[in-house]
């Protein structure tokens, strides 16, 4: 849904919405299934911008660091920034960068995309990791079994590359 800002003559708007995001709008490999997120607040003008503060609240399931298994993921945060139309923005790039305009976001049109809105929300809080549990065994880096099941597979655990190079210097492998 988008918020048509010229419409918005002096008196704020509420907006709430509950919007659902596919993983590929998100973070493709780290994120299982679409995500629902919930996006509330308010629109205020002011002057010739506009202030949105709001909440953002989001469940979902991502995906495990090490042994890619889904793990329940849930946010919940607050925003505020604030709005200038793009032909407002300063040419002079100098000008566009003083202290006071950091958090302005201009924009082309004045269409405020809540859906747009939730994904930069949502991807803020995401963690760059998750793991299932602190002792998450991984995948097999053989057969790509899942450790974490007991008896998963009869891979030899990995040979250690120094322990290969020892063997090296000694002049091939020796008997068993
Ligand atoms: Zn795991
Ligand atoms: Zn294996």
């Amino acid at each position: 849904m988008k918020i048509d800002l010229s419409k918005i003559e002096g008196e704020p708007i509420r907006f709430a919405e509950t919007i659902g995001l596919d993983a590929n709008r998100l973070d493709p490999t780290g994120t299982i299934g679409p995500m629902e997120v919930r996006l509330e607040g308010i629109v205020r003008p002011v002057g010739d911008h506009f202030i949105v503060d709001g909440r953002t609240s989001a469940r979902g399931e991502l995906s495990c660091g090490r042994c890619l298994e889904s793990v329940d993921w849930q946010m919940d945060s607050t925003f505020d920034l604030e709005i200038a139309l793009a032909d407002e923005a300063p040419l002079d790039p100098e000008l566009a960068l003083g202290e006071a305009d950091l958090d302005v976001v201009y924009l082309e049109e004045p269409l405020l995309d809540l859906d747009k809105l939730a994904v930069e929300q949502v991807v803020l809080e995401m963690p760059i990791r998750v793991l299932c549990s602190e002792e998450c065994a991984g995948l097999c880096p053989r057969c790509g079994a899942n450790r974490n099941v007991e008896g998963a597979c009869r891979c030899e655990p990995e040979a250690d590359p120094r322990w290969a190079a020892l063997k090296d210097l000694a002049g091939g492998t020796p008997a068993e």
